[in-house]
C-alpha cells in the first residue's frame, strides 16, 4: 500500500471563495472619509503591503459590528460550487483552509451562512466602542508587508509534508502563490504569475478547479 499523501488546498477568500471582494466593498462604505482610496492606491502601487494599509484603514473606517453585519447580508455570496470543492478535498482526506488577507468577521459569517466549515486565517476586526480595531496573527516578520502572509502558511505546511495547492486571484496572493505546488490563478494574480514566468492553471471560477482536480478521477483506468 502506499503511503498516503498529505495535501493541503489553500484558498483565498475575497474574489476567490467569494464572488466579490468584501473587504474592499465594507471599507468602501463605512470608511469615514476619503483618506481610503489613497491608502489603496498606494496598496495597488506596491507602495505599501496590507499590513501597513490596515493600520491605516482601522482609523478610517467608520460604523459599528451590527453596521458591518448588515451590510454583508446584501450582495455578497460565495461561490456557489466552494462546498463541492471542499466535500471533494474533505473525502480525500486533505486539509482544507480559508488563507486571506482580508477580515475574519465577514469569511466567519459567510461561511456560516451556507455551513460551511473551515478553519480560517486572516486579520481579526472588532470594535472597541469607539473605533475599528484591526488584529494581525498572521503576519510574518521576514516578510513585513503582509497583514496575512501567504508565504509564511504555504511554508509550513511544505515543512509540515504537505503538498500545497493554491487558489488565488489577486494582489495578496503574489507572496504565498509562488510558493505552492500546484497553483490556480486568475485576474491579478494570473497576470503577476505570468508576468514573472511562474506556471499556473487559469480557472474562472470554483467549479474549474473541482473540474480539475477531481473531475475525471471516476473514470477509471
Ligand atoms: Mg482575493
Ligand atoms: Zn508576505
Amino acid at each position: 500500500m502506499r503511503e498516503e499523501e498529505r495535501v493541503a488546498l489553500i484558498i483565498d477568500f475575497d474574489g476567490t471563495a467569494a464572488t466579490t471582494n468584501v473587504g474592499m466593498s465594507l471599507i468602501e462604505a463605512f470608511a469615514k472619509d476619503d483618506s481610503w482610496r489613497v491608502i489603496d492606491d498606494d496598496y495597488e502601487r506596491g507602495k505599501v503591503g496590507s499590513k501597513r494599509a490596515f493600520e491605516l484603514l482601522a482609523e478610517v473606517l467608520g460604523g459599528t459590528p451590527e453596521e458591518w453585519a448588515g451590510f454583508i447580508e446584501t450582495g455578497h455570496t460565495l461561490d456557489p460550487d466552494l462546498s463541492t470543492l471542499v466535500e471533494c478535498a474533505t473525502s480525500k482526506g486533505w486539509s482544507v483552509e480559508i488563507l486571506s488577507d482580508g477580515l475574519d468577521f465577514y469569511i466567519h459569517r459567510m461561511l456560516e451562512r451556507e455551513n460551511i466549515s473551515l478553519p480560517v486565517r486572516a486579520a481579526t476586526l472588532s470594535h472597541n466602542g469607539v473605533r475599528a480595531i484591526i488584529e494581525m496573527s498572521y503576519s510574518d516578520v521576514d516578510c513585513g508587508r503582509c497583514s496575512t502572509c501567504k508565504k509564511s502558511r504555504v511554508e509550513e505546511l511544505l515543512a509540515g509534508g504537505y503538498r500545497t495547492i493554491f487558489i488565488g486571484d489577486g494582489l495578496s496572493d503574489r507572496c504565498g502563490a509562488p510558493s505552492a505546488d500546484r497553483i490556480f490563478a486568475k485576474d491579478k494574480l494570473a497576470e503577476h504569475l505570468r508576468e514573472h514566468g511562474i506556471g499556473f492553471e487559469h480557472f474562472e471560477t470554483l467549479s474549474d478547479v473541482t473540474q480539475a482536480l477531481f473531475g475525471a478521477e471516476d473514470k477509471g483506468d
